[in-house]
């Protein structure tokens, strides 16, 4: 069976799978390999989904609504708390596999009246997946970012961020922030200005290093504006930093990109890799991190993101190092856990780079 895998991922043999990455932008649901997916689908047969409902193959592309549509049928396939535990686990070790030592994975807690699962009980399935994970040595430390989808209104941000307050001190570092995902709307800063309005407001809504999108969509500078105004950690995409303004900021502030290029180019917010804005970040040495987005919904990995931003933008090996090192300089971990990182790089790197 090794031949068969080894033949379905050839990826693995190169220095892109070698290569000790972080992971810093990965939506739970949107990770699922096509491998879970039919675990997951002979499940509930009745659902009549097939896996190409669920991914987009290589040289496919979808708008970004159909992609935001592709998670609702997702989410029929994970409605329980066993499916979310099982996906959080299959996740992880797909990471790991791929050379992932250190991955951030964000989720929606969702509810879903049909099996009784709360918000809190989505939240706790993902936690115990992590702690399944761990037990079993893998060689990756995974944390949780919880996602406020927009959508929801500032009703549900404010749900999800007492939530998230409740688990931030619960489980030790597990729970590393908040993330705003879902389609753009206006919510984005009563949510953050919920996360400091909660009692003794400043120390949790620093604890809580907030992680905040920026609009997918053109031509909103305003309110990309007034999101940058709030100073995010990092910002998911950056795909519409298209004013001098805009640009300058995130400049001057140094705030870290998180570039997810296929995600882009299949959600044709992008028009191909050549012209994909990495490009730019990276000439111009601002902190970038490169990010699979949805490993499952794009079919890719990161190894194959890393391969993909180096044989376009002619990457040398030791660059390719260099950009993977320092996305440990934006991980939302303590700093503990950075030089623990730092220490795994520079142990790996004679054998990755073969000096
Ligand atoms: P979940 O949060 O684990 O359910 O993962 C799926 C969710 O992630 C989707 O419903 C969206 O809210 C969010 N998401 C995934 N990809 C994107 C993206 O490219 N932009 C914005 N939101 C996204």
């Amino acid at each position: 069976t090794m031949e068969i895998e080894e033949l379905q991922q050839p990826w693995k043999t190169d220095f892109y799978w070698e290569l000790p990455k972080v992971e810093l932008h990965a939506h739970l649901n949107g990770s699922i390999s096509s491998n879970t997916m039919k675990k997951l689908i002979a499940k509930k047969p009745d659902l009549k989904i097939h896996n190409q409902m669920t991914m987009i193959d290589q040289g496919k592309k979808r708008t970004l609504e159909e992609c935001f549509q592709m998670f609702q049928t997702i989410h029929q396939l994970t409605s329980s708390p066993e499916d979310i535990l099982m996906v959080t686990k299959d996740v992880i070790k797909e990471f790991a596999d791929d050379g992932v030592k250190y991955l951030e994975l964000r989720s929606t807690p969702r509810r879903e009246n049909a099996t009784g699962m709360t918000k809190k009980i989505y939240v706790e399935s993902i936690l115990e997946g992590i702690k399944q994970s761990k037990q079993e040595n893998l060689d990756i430390d995974v944390r949780y970012l919880m996602a406020i989808d927009r959508r929801g209104g500032p009703s549900v941000a404010k749900e999800t961020v007492k939530l998230a307050e409740e688990f931030f001190h619960s489980t030790e570092g597990i729970v590393l922030g908040l993330d705003l995902s879902g389609d753009p709307t206006k919510i984005a800063p009563k949510a953050k200005k919920e996360a400091s309005a909660s009692p003794k407001a400043e120390a949790k809504a620093k604890a809580l290093k907030a992680k905040f999108y920026v609009p997918e969509i053109p031509n909103q500078n305003k309110e990309t504006q007034i999101l940058l105004d709030l100073l995010p950690d990092r910002i998911g995409h950056g795909t519409f930093l298209n004013s001098c303004d805009l640009v300058d900021f995130v400049r001057q502030h140094q705030i870290p990109l998180e570039l997810c290029l296929t995600s882009n180019i299949k959600s044709q917010t992008v028009p191909s890799y050549v012209q994909h804005h990495f490009g730019f970040w990276y000439s111009i040495g601002h902190p970038s991190v490169i990010c699979t987005d949805d490993k499952g919904v794009f079919a890719t990995h990161l190894s194959q993101e890393y391969q993909l931003a180096a044989e376009t933008f002619n990457l040398t090996q030791s660059q390719v190092w260099d950009l993977s090192y320092k996305s440990i300089n934006y991980i939302f971990a303590s700093d503990n856990t950075r030089s623990e990182l730092r220490k795994k790089w520079n142990y790996l790197k004679p054998k990755v780079l073969h000096f």
